[in-house]
């Protein structure tokens, strides 16, 4: 399913068009069932959109009338599906709907935007007071720019746009400095990784390979948008691959006490090593599952 069979600045009448054309399955819901695919039109404050970098909120817990969250999301349904297409490193596809308040709306209809890349999710507490999950995606290079319409022989539910707006056809993406490539080997991750001499601070395991032992750093409260955390020392852990993964991906998580559930063992902590508690605290607050 990476093949992009669908072109990217397509734009479709309706969400039985999409549907029919297989693009996104279902007429209502904004994740597919699968989590293959996303529709942005709106229905959600918290989402972000930047263009090639959306933050979008997850689906569930809303009162149909008012839009307002009256209960926590669950990772279920679409929201899985999203972290099951994260973890397996799947694109997901992208629609927005002109009823989207972005610059990147198309003025009507639905236009598919090609392939994103889930980087990270998370849980957080939304703007109402209720557990919701985000999902940061990441559009994907070497696909048109977004709002290019493409050139089709259309079917008769895409809809025709003959002359569209300047604007539309110039849209300008935001450079990505602020999100993309935030250098993960700085000098201060090397240092904590010299402090264990490599070795994972969760499972003790050592990774040697002909160019020297091997280790990953591991930024408690994540680096970038929206969680800002901070690249000290304080932030650091040195894991190997595997204790990286799990905790990234909310197998583990670490308590206030440093011991790493579920298999109940200790952080082995350097006594020149300070963890800022308040960094494992804001950990705890996203973890994928309560
Ligand atoms: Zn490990």
């Amino acid at each position: 399913m990476s093949n992009d069979t669908w072109k990217s600045g397509t734009v479709y009448l309706n969400r039985r068009a999409l549907h029919d054309e297989k693009l996104h399955i279902g007429l209502m819901n904004g994740i597919s069932p699968s989590g293959d695919s996303i529709v942005l039109s709106g229905g959600y404050i918290d989402d972000i959109d930047e263009g090639a970098v959306i933050i979008y909120t997850g689906q569930g817990g809303r009162d149909a009338q008012s839009g307002r969250q009256i209960s926590d999301q669950t990772l279920e349904r679409g929201n899985k599906g999203l972290a099951q297409q994260y973890m397996q490193g799947n694109p997901v596809r992208v629609t927005r709907g002109s009823q989207l308040d972005s610059r990147f709306a198309p003025p009507s209809g639905y236009r598919y935007d090609g392939l994103y890349r889930i980087t990270s999710y998370w849980r957080e507490k939304g703007r109402d007071g209720y557990f919701v999950y985000r999902f940061r995606l990441e559009r994907l290079p070497d696909q048109p720019p977004i709002g290019q319409l493409a050139l089709s022989s259309s079917p008769s539910t895409r809809l025709k746009v003959s002359d569209p707006p300047e604007e539309y056809t110039i849209t300008p993406q935001r450079e990505l400095t602020t999100y993309n490539r935030l250098l993960r080997n700085s000098a201060i991750v090397n240092h904590v990784k010299q402090l264990y001499q490599y070795t994972c601070q969760i499972c003790n395991v050592q990774l040697n390979t002909p160019a020297g032992p091997y280790a990953e750093g591991c930024h408690i409260r994540p680096l970038g948008a929206p969680h800002n955390g901070p690249d000290t020392i304080d932030n650091v852990l040195c894991l190997c691959p595997n204790c990286h993964v799990l905790l990234d991906m909310y197998a583990y998580t670490i308590d206030h006490n440093f011991i790493v559930m579920p298999h109940a063992v200790k952080l082995r902590v350097h006594h020149e090593h300070a963890i800022n508690q308040s960094h494992i605290a804001y950990r705890n607050s996203i973890v994928g599952q309560s």
